[in-house]
């Protein structure tokens, strides 16, 4: 058996052991100490943007802070992307509110600017303002955040972004994460970096940040003796985790350009297959391609899952696209705008071998039995016929 090919798995560049080393050799395993600083640094200086960042624990611990910090609570409405992974929707349900799902649109695979205003407005029509906006980058290809800035000034809603999957990418040189009044990042083990499992809050006002980290931490207040005013969580990033962080920031970019030349890869590989097709980036949009994707045409005879299967033949892994949450039996219950988009992405598109460490000959076993399936197909058809 030939050995197996994952969809993203951690590719560490060689220097985050000597940061662990260094929290080690100092003692300084915990609690906070110079790694976090220091990824936190890191990671504001690579943002470029007049942007505060706290490292915590994981990129979901870091959605529900920041809906915290907006002042979401039982009752209330979140809008949401509604193709994502089921972290982006979760907080809101931690906190007793309401996730109101929309669709995704076709040139992004994300929130819908049409359906999001149309939302927004049947919402308030029905009485409840949303307390916040949170579009997602999924696969790295950032939301159409222009059109949706735009609808959230209008009504005075503040936007969370949900950058778990996008760090790197940006439109017209603007990162991901810097767009709203807040975003998430994540370094969970199959992201674009990892530090084993992680997450940042990134936020435009130094305040939620500080508040953040009091919350993360237990919101012990200003006292000898443990006083509290908050309730608190135990959200924060320990020393060896960030240690593992500042490592994998010096690959970065050399991470993005790796998953970019496997998107490149497999675009050259298909270009002749007329049933596949692949998502590029609209003018000044820059995809980090954490994961290449793959649409299979609707009436292709071919499915995403006649793929997945032939690709678990040959032991690689592949997933489809994220189901929906409007679709999920958790949340079958909360509202719904949109026409369908994410459901035909979901039942049409696979997520192929991604990660960084990929060689030139995975690459190739993915095409070639990804090109058999569409050729024993033709054979099969041509003895029917
Ligand atoms: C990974 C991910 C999250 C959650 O991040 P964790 O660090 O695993 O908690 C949230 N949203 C999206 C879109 C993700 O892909």
């Amino acid at each position: 058996m030939n050995n197996k090919i994952w969809l993203s798995s951690p590719h560490m560049g060689g220097g985050e052991q000597k940061y662990v080393n260094e929290a080690f050799d100092t003692n300084w395993v915990a609690p906070l100490g110079p790694n976090v600083m220091g990824f936190e640094h890191d990671l504001k200086k690579y943002l470029h943007q007049n942007v505060h960042v706290a490292a915590l624990s994981s990129g979901t611990s870091a959605l529900h802070l920041a809906l915290i910090l907006l002042g979401v609570g039982p009752g209330d409405e979140v809008i949401c992307q509604s193709m994502t992974f089921s972290a982006s929707a979760n907080p809101i349900a931690y906190l007793g509110a309401t996730p109101i799902f929309i669709d995704s649109e076709a040139d992004t695979w994300n929130m819908s600017p049409e359906y999001l205003e149309i939302a927004i407005k049947d919402r308030i029509a029905k009485g409840k303002k949303p307390k916040a906006i949170l579009p997602v980058h999924l696969y790295g290809m950032p939301a159409k955040m222009e059109e949706i800035l735009t609808i959230a000034a209008k009504y005075e809603i503040p936007v969370l972004e949900d950058a778990a999957e996008a760090l790197g990418s940006h439109i017209n040189g603007q990162n991901c994460g810097t767009f709203g009044e807040m975003a998430c990042l994540s370094f969970n083990g199959n992201k674009i970096i990892t530090t084993s499992g992680g997450g940042a809050l990134v936020a435009k006002q130094k305040v939620n940040t500080d508040k953040a980290v009091f919350l993360a931490t237990q919101a012990r207040d200003n006292a000898p003796h443990y006083e509290h005013t908050h309730i608190g969580y135990n959200y924060r990033m320990s020393n060896i985790v960030a240690g593992i962080g500042r490592g994998q920031m010096e690959v970065l970019d050399k991470h993005i350009q790796n998953r970019r030349n496997n998107f490149e890869y497999y675009k050259s590989a298909f270009s002749s297959n007329e049933q596949i097709g692949l998502l590029e980036e609209p003018a000044g949009y820059y995809s980090n391609r954490w994961l290449s994707c793959i649409l299979t045409d609707r009436d292709s005879e071919v499915s995403r899952e006649d793929l997945r299967l032939a690709l678990e033949a040959e032991n690689i892994e592949s997933r489809p696209l994220w189901k929906p949450m409007h679709m999920q039996p958790i949340f079958q219950d909360a509202p719904f705008y949109g026409d369908g988009t994410s459901e035909t992405l979901f039942d049409n598109g696979l997520c192929l071998p991604s990660g960084s460490n990929l060689s030139e000959k995975d690459l190739s076993r993915v095409t070639n039995c990804v090109a058999s399936v569409f050729k024993n197909h033709s054979v099969k058809m041509e003895k029917v016929n």
